[in-house]
């Protein structure tokens, strides 16, 4: 059995993913304060321990949408420029209540607005580390989105899932916590097969566990289901950053992970030399266009 308390002990640098779901009132759609105050404090917690930390957040189309198209009920039902001028609203207004709250516990964030350019073009990701390293030292927290007012959503990066899989790996993060509406990885989709087992721990993501998510997705809003976790398991382990799937229902249990608690489906890195994260993200959707 992984000692995960062992395993937990020296990470220094944490990227934490939250996705839109997790946000949101899910009966209203609107922004649900306490679990952000929870997470900002989780966040500024960690960093006085002296660790680094990046927060991946979704929430610009869901948060622009609500400002300004209240009546749709679903982020779906938009066409993608709606979409992106959405975001372009939604972005800003996410920013300043992080800000806001950061503030509060005398944190000072950043915001990185990241495309699949940022990897692919090898000037853009240079800079784009050093950016990140240099906040680091200077103590600040990037809040990162990918930025959905450019990029031509569905294929771009499209998802905040694989984002921090890519953030993760490209800053050499020691762990990758994504919070989702789910308690991990299931042999099936347990809302629909009450017969599913719950895996704790993925020591190999082999080729049928990458199979096993295929076409699922838990909610209306944001765009991961298992398929993007498994590609962000993918990313983050080849390139030595271990994961951890967790449900969000309980921010808390951000600290929970990092002390060694069992939660959520931990999936171990593996490092692969051979893996390219530019060609990598190069060749994401290559098969969809
Ligand atoms: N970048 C999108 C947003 O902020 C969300 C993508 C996702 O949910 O994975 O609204």
């Amino acid at each position: 059995m992984t000692d995960r308390k062992a395993l937990m002990a020296d990470k220094k640098r944490v990227v934490v993913k939250i996705g839109s779901s997790s946000l949101q009132h899910g009966e209203t759609g609107d922004l649900d304060y306490t679990k952000l105050d929870v997470l900002v404090r989780e966040l500024c917690n960690l960093r006085n321990m002296g660790m680094d930390v990046v927060l991946v957040t979704s929430g610009a189309i869901a948060v622009g949408q609500k400002a300004v198209l209240p009546q749709r009920a679903k982020e779906e039902d938009n066409p993608i420029a709606v979409k992106q001028a959405c975001a372009a609203v939604g972005q800003a207004r996410l920013m300043m209540i992080y800000q806001k709250i950061f503030a509060e516990y005398n944190q000072v964030a950043a915001q990185i607005l990241m495309t699949k350019n940022t990897i692919v073009d090898n000037l853009n990701r240079y800079n784009a580390r050093n950016t990140f390293e240099e906040l680091f030292k200077l103590g600040v927290i990037p809040i990162v989105n990918e930025n959905d007012t450019i990029a031509t959503y569905e294929i771009e990066i499209g998802d905040n899932d694989t984002l921090s899989a890519i953030v993760a790996s490209l800053v050499e993060a020691d762990a990758l916590i994504l919070l989702s509406d789910i308690d991990g990885l299931y042999t099936d989709d347990p809302r629909t097969n009450p017969d599913v087992k719950y895996i704790e721990v993925v020591e190999e993501l082999t080729e049928e566990l990458m199979n096993m998510g295929k076409g699922s997705t838990g909610s209306s809003v944001g765009t991961g289901g298992m398929t993007t976790k498994l590609q962000a398991a993918k990313i983050a382990n080849s390139t030595g950053v271990d994961m951890v799937i967790a449900n969000s229902k309980d921010i808390k249990v951000i600290h929970r992970i990092l002390s060694g608690l069992n939660i959520g489906t931990l999936f171990l890195a593996h490092r692969d030399e051979k893996f390219d994260l530019p060609l990598y993200v190069q060749q994401m959707h290559a098969c969809d266009k």
